[in-house]
């Protein structure tokens, strides 16, 4: 049952997971937000704040019972939602992810093209196998592009609105860590982001690329699974921690907002500073 007021009418509340009380004021009122990936980490915590920001949300991932459970977490708070199972590296499921947003809340405004795998077998150019290239490029690109495919012209109907695709820091460094495939994937995600930008701007369409540093997800922590592996990227960055999921979604949102209106075919680094450093503080 519904609450009597939501969380961003009340205007004071606390998010899931963002440290400290939070002001919600319903920036995204009236909007339709589709999510890849928002099982888990950055999408799930994207998915948590649009929602109390009071957009519809879509939650899209390849694992059906992770999407279950960010859609009872939206709609635990009185937040409006489906969830839905589909790979995003398979265009029908993504077309599917659309055409379910459109039949259950009559447009799409936002696609937030986020989901993507970082493959343990992924190293450089000698070693890494096509079948992990292909796996790589086939989520992290071609996903990305279906959710274009599908999504632009939503957003077209529904009269504009914002497309942000998730890219990584990683696109701007070189690493003597190597994940070749990963990081010639999020290159494209920048590459064909500007692209669909300057293509639809006057569309009232933006198109957006975020980057986020090393943040505290399950992608990056089963990454680094030791202790060593985990000091050897925290002392690149100035800021000397991991991101938060939530401080991605915070970015996620300005772009999704109008907040934005001016911004398209940017690159937006969220990254505790590992960009501009040099030298690092001792
Ligand atoms: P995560 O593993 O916590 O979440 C990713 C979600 O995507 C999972 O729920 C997973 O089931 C889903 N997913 C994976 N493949 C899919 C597919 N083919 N179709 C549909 N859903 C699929 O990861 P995260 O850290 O939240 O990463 C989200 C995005 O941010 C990714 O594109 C990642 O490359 C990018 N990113 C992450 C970091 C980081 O440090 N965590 C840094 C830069 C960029």
């Amino acid at each position: 049952c519904e609450p009597a007021q939501k969380p961003w009418q009340i205007g004071h509340s606390r998010s899931m997971s963002v440290e400290g009380p939070v002001a919600f004021s319903g920036k995204l009122s009236g909007k339709v937000a589709i999510i890849t990936g928002a099982g888990s980490g950055i999408g799930r915590e994207t998915a948590l704040l649009f929602a109390h920001e009071g957009a519809s949300v879509i939650i899209a991932d390849k694992t059906i019972s992770q999407a279950a459970r960010t859609i009872d977490a939206v709609r635990e708070f009185g937040g409006t939602g489906i969830a839905i199972g589909g790979d995003v590296s398979i265009a029908a499921d993504v077309e599917k992810f659309v055409t379910e947003a459109e039949k259950n809340f009559g447009a799409v405004h936002i696609v937030f093209n986020n989901a993507g795998i970082m493959d343990d077998n992924d190293g450089d150019a000698i070693t890494t196998s096509d079948e992990v290239i292909d796996r790589t490029l086939d989520i992290n690109v071609k996903g990305v592009i279906y959710g274009c495919r599908y999504g632009i012209p939503a957003i077209r109907r529904a009269g504009g609105g914002s497309v942000i695709n998730t890219a990584s820091f990683v696109a701007f460094l070189g690493a003597a860590t190597p994940q070749i495939a990963y990081t010639a994937s999020k290159g494209a995600v920048l590459a064909l982001t500007r692209e669909l930008a300057v293509l639809h701007a006057r569309e009232n369409i933006r198109v957006n690329a975020l980057c986020p540093g090393p943040i505290r997800t399950k992608l990056l922590m089963e990454f680094l699974n030791t202790e060593e592996k985990k000091q050897r990227r925290l002392v690149h960055i100035p800021m000397g921690r991991f991101g938060e999921a939530s401080e991605i979604a915070k970015a996620a949102l300005f772009l999704a907002s109008s907040d934005s209106s001016f911004v398209t075919g940017t690159s937006l680094l969220v990254d505790g500073g590992i960009t501009s450093a040099y030298v690092t503080p001792e």
